[in-house]
C-alpha cells in the first residue's frame, strides 16, 4: 500500500510520524473520512472543506492549500488502483516539546491512507441494528465543538466500548442536557408520521456529510425535514430510525434499550432513503481515473 506523506508517496513500512507528534502525545489534529465508489470519490469537496474547517477552529495550519490536499487525496487513491474503498486523510499538530503548547510545533504533518473498507455484514442493512443508550455523554459544545472532526476521539471510544459491552453494535449518546446527540460515529434520523427528524448540531452531534446528503434527499423524495432537540422518548415512538456515516452509509435501526421502533423491521421511507443514498453514492462524485 501507498501512503502520501508530507508530499511523497511512500510505502506503508516508510510511513511514520514521530512520537513527538502532538497527534500522539495529545490527540492534537484533525482528519477525515472519505469513501470512493466506482472509482470516483464521493462529496469530496465537502470533506476536504470541513478539514479546513476543523483545522481553522483549532488553530492548526494545513501546509497545503484546499487544491493540494485534493490533488493529493485523488493521486493516493490512483497509486492504489482503488475502484471503491476508504480514504483516511489526518493532519497531525506535527512534533513539539512534550509540553501541550501547540506553538511549539512549527509545521503540521499530513498522510493520507486509501485502503479497501471492511463493510457492516449485510445482514445489519437487511434486518438493522438493536442500539442502547449509554451513559458516555457527548461534551458540551462549549467544551469540544462538535463540529470539529478532532482527532480526540476518546469521549466516542467510552461510548463505544458500552455499546460493545451490552452486545450492541451502535450507542446513542445524549448531550449534558439529556437530548440525543448523536452515535458514536453516525448521526441518527427518524421518521414519524412521514416527517424526518434529526438533531440539530448544535445539541451536539458531528454535522456529517452523509448527514447532509440525507437532508438533500429528502428534498428529491419530497419528504419534509426537521431539525430539532430530540429525546430517548422520540426514538421509542418512532415509526423508523436510520443512522448515517460515511462508513456505515445508511443503516437501519430497529430498537433502542429493548424497546421495538416501528413494527421492528427495517420501515418503507428507510429503504427509499438506502436506495437513494447508493444512487447518489454511485453516481456522483470526483473522478479518479
Ligand atoms: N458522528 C461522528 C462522531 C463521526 O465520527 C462521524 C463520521 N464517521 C459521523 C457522525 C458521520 O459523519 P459523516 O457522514 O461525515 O461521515
Amino acid at each position: 500500500m501507498k501512503i502520501w506523506l508530507d508530499g511523497n508517496l511512500v510505502d506503508e513500512s516508510e510511513a511514520k510520524i514521530s512520537v513527538f507528534d502532538h497527534a500522539v502525545l495529545y490527540g492534537d489534529g484533525v482528519f477525515e473520512g472519505i469513501r470512493i465508489y466506482n472509482g470516483r470519490v464521493f462529496r469530496l469537496e465537502e470533506h476536504i472543506r470541513r478539514l479546513f474547517d476543523s483545522a481553522k477552529a483549532i488553530v492548526l495550519t494545513i501546509p497545503w492549500t484546499y487544491e493540494e490536499v485534493i490533488k493529493a487525496t485523488v493521486e493516493t487513491v490512483a497509486a492504489n488502483g482503488l475502484k471503491d474503498g476508504y480514504i483516511r486523510l489526518v493532519v497531525t499538530r506535527g512534533t513539539g516539546g512534550l509540553g501541550l503548547n501547540p506553538y511549539l510545533c512549527p509545521k503540521a504533518s499530513m498522510f493520507i491512507i486509501a485502503s479497501t473498507i471492511q463493510l457492516y455484514p449485510k445482514e445489519h442493512y437487511d434486518n438493522g441494528l438493536a442500539l442502547i443508550t449509554c451513559a458516555t455523554r457527548r461534551p458540551a459544545p462549549a467544551a469540544l465543538m462538535p463540529q470539529v472532526k478532532s482527532l480526540n476521539y476518546l469521549n466516542n471510544i467510552m461510548a463505544k466500548i458500552e455499546a460493545i459491552q451490552a452486545n450492541a453494535l451502535e450507542a446513542i449518546m445524549l448531550n449534558e442536557q439529556g437530548y440525543v446527540a448523536e452515535c458514536t460515529g453516525d448521526n441518527i434520523f427518524l421518521l414519524k408520521n412521514g416527517v424526518l427528524l434529526t438533531p440539530l448540531i448544535s445539541d451536539g452531534g458531528l454535522d456529517g456529510i452523509t448527514r447532509s446528503v440525507i437532508l438533500q434527499v429528502a428534498g428529491k423524495l419530497g419528504v419534509e425535514v426537521r431539525e430539532q432537540s430530540l429525546t430517548r422518548y422520540d426514538i421509542f415512538i418512532a415509526d423508523e430510525c436510520f443512522l448515517t456515516g460515511t462508513a456505515a452509509e445508511v443503516v437501519p435501526v430497529i430498537s433502542l434499550d429493548r424497546r421495538q421502533i416501528g413494527d421492528g423491521k427495517p420501515g418503507p421511507l428507510t429503504k427509499r432513503f438506502i436506495e437513494a443514498f447508493r444512487e447518489e453514492a454511485n453516481s456522483t462524485g470526483t473522478p479518479v481515473y
